[in-house]
């Protein structure tokens, strides 16, 4: 579960992020969803531990990470990430990017590594290399990476963008349902609102900085809470 409380950052007297609150629950995707330079990947490096808020507190599993005093680092936060860049190394079999950062034994470390491809059933891929994968094969070990610390939330920078149409729509409905089925917390950038309607629970439209309207996806394209939500919704149809 995570619970971001009332989080700003600004950068050269503007404020990027301005009192920003956010819950995710186990299970459940939460869409945050705003145009381009409105403060989504600043909001998720300040989750990650990679930025640090200028004020505001950030709790993981009801446990503070993060206020302006106290700081936990990204690797002890619990926080898996999937950016757009998801490169995996590139001397690495696809054992070894998945087992990447696993603490345990080696029999202990192969079995999660051959359970996570199983379950993007790439298993026969384990000892491959990454160039001898496809993109989107390459993007489903870098999600088996992600979720190899059985992290409790999920941080997701438009992690499907560099695909083309089918196949994004495929990894994007195959991934979420891995991270569903683990019971892990999404937190999903996007700038697409067709994108926010079709995956989430629960939509959060960002604008300068702001949450303007958080709540279901039904009820924010029903009941957009001025002109500008309702026209960034105008195109779906
Ligand atoms: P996009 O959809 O294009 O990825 P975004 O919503 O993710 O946009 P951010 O990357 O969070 O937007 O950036 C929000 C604003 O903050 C931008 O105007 C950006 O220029 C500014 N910004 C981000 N990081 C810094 C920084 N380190 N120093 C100064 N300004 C920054
Ligand atoms: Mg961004």
């Amino acid at each position: 579960r995570l619970e971001v409380q009332h989080i700003s950052r600004r950068f050269g007297g503007r404020a990027v992020v301005d009192d920003v609150s956010l819950k995710v629950m186990p299970g459940q995707v939460t869409c945050l969803l705003g145009p381009s330079g409105c403060g989504k990947s600043t909001t998720l490096r300040i989750i990650a531990g990679v930025d640090m808020q200028d004020e505001g507190k950030i709790f993981v599993d009801g446990q503070l990470v993060c206020d302006t005093v106290h700081r936990v680092p990204p690797e002890g936060r619990s926080v898996g990430l999937m950016f757009q860049d998801f490169a995996l190394f590139p001397h690495l079999t696809v054992a070894d990017n998945v087992a990447f950062g696993l603490k345990g034994s080696k029999a202990e470390k192969r079995a999660r590594v051959e359970e996570l491809l199983t379950r993007v059933d790439l298993l026969r891929f384990i000892d491959e290399y990454p160039h001898q994968l496809s993109g989107g094969e390459q993007q489903r070990v870098a999600l088996a990476r992600a979720l190899a610390p059985r992290p409790g939330i999920m941080l997701m920078d438009e992690p499907f963008s560099g695909l083309d149409d089918r196949l994004r729509d495929d990894i994007r409905d195959e991934t979420l349902s891995v991270l569903k089925e683990e019971g892990t917390a999404v937190l999903l950038v996007t700038h697409e609102p067709e994108e926010a309607m079709r995956m989430a629970d629960e939509i959060a439209l960002m604008r300068d900085g702001r949450i303007v309207q958080q709540g279901a996806p039904y009820n924010i394209y029903n009941a957009p809470v001025d002109r500008a939500a309702a026209g960034f919704f105008s195109d779906i149809n």
